[in-house]
């Protein structure tokens, strides 16, 4: 296994990295001293997440490519900062793996990762390596916001408008597809967009930010485990129910083979890792809201309503409470 100094330098020279060698004005020290030194904009505020992509829980090597591990390690725990509003600036990666894994595999995924850094304007401001048999790549975001304009879950009130960003249930349709076909589906050119969602997700920073530099929305989740999962923790944050209307929802990710609406559907309510963003609004905002937001689509899906955590879906003229059947990896049967 080559020494962690010399993983440690391929990595910042591959990812966009604050290395100590060039201080900046905002980063005083980056990699390369015990810790970063990061300075705040005045009347800005920090904002901190972190999540962590586990080998045999969220990605399996035989079947996901070493690039999109690292990109999407990336992309996810961006999503939150999306969710709050904020603008992505530094990440710290901590990233455990095989010595095996050290090679080309290590190669890849931090190209994949330096690819998610571009595109979202990141950049590693340091980190830990360790080995262990299997990879776990935890990366904590900081992003920042103007005071007082952060996302927060809870601010949605009764009579709100319930907007989602992009297609529902391409994700999952994406490992579905992965799955059946086996690796070679990952290297299909051009990647196929239920592909593309699950192994390359785009968080929806521009519009996060628009939506609270606009002060258009109330409240805002990102959805990690599922719309049947999330919706309910958005409810409980804000303390209000809803009502979504099945027809209304966006469904994203058609399968090659034939498929049905009610599949689609299944994976919109109940597929995780689309990291669309789901969010309240005033009704009195709601016709402000454009169609797409920079080619995304912004879709009405339901209404808030004042019956605390009651959430309903409509379908067809029938009313039912949701049932949480989206990801969550501590119940018995996930
Ligand atoms: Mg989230």
């Amino acid at each position: 296994m080559p020494r962690e100094y010399e993983l440690i330098a391929r990595l910042a020279r591959i990812i966009p990295a604050h290395t100590g060698l060039a201080p900046r004005a905002r980063v005083p020290a980056g990699i390369g001293d015990d810790a970063a030194v990061l300075r705040p904009r005045a009347g800005y505020d920090w904002v901190v997440s972190t999540d962590a992509l586990v080998e045999g829980a969220h990605f399996l090597s035989a079947l996901h490519p070493a690039d999109a591990v690292g990109f999407k390690a990336l992309a996810r725990a961006s999503s939150d900062l999306a969710a709050m509003g904020a603008a992505p600036l530094y990440f710290l990666l901590t990233l455990s793996l095989p010595a095996a894994k050290t090679g080309a595999w290590l190669n890849k995924f931090a190209y994949g990762m330096a690819r998610a850094a571009r595109r979202f304007g990141m950049r590693l401001v340091g980190g830990d390596l360790s080995r262990h048999d299997a990879v776990c790549a935890a990366v904590t975001v900081i992003g920042e916001a103007r005071r007082g304009l952060t996302l927060l879950r809870s601010g949605a009130g009764p009579g709100d408008v319930l907007f989602v960003s992009g297609r529902l249930g391409a994700a999952q349709a994406g490992l579905e597809w992965l799955k059946r076909e086996g690796p070679r589906a990952a290297a299909r050119r051009p990647l196929p967009l239920a592909l593309r969602s699950h192994l390359y997700p785009e968080p929806r920073l521009a519009l996060g930010r628009w939506l609270a530099q606009m002060k258009l929305a109330t409240a805002a989740i990102d959805l990690s485990d599922g719309l049947s999962i999330d919706l309910p923790r958005f409810c409980s944050a804000s303390g209000i129910g809803a009502v979504l209307h099945a027809d209304a929802i966006p469904l994203g990710g058609r399968l090659p083979t034939r498929n049905n609406r009610e599949r689609a559907l299944g994976r919109a309510l109940h597929g995780g890792e689309d990291y669309e963003l789901l969010f309240s609004v005033p009704r009195r905002f709601a016709s402000r809201i454009p169609p797409r937001f920079r080619g995304v689509p912004l879709t009405r899906i339901g209404e808030i309503t004042p019956r605390r955590s009651e959430v309903l879906l409509e379908a067809s003229g029938q009313t039912t409470t949701l049932r949480p059947l989206g990801w969550d990896h501590f119940r018995k049967d996930a």
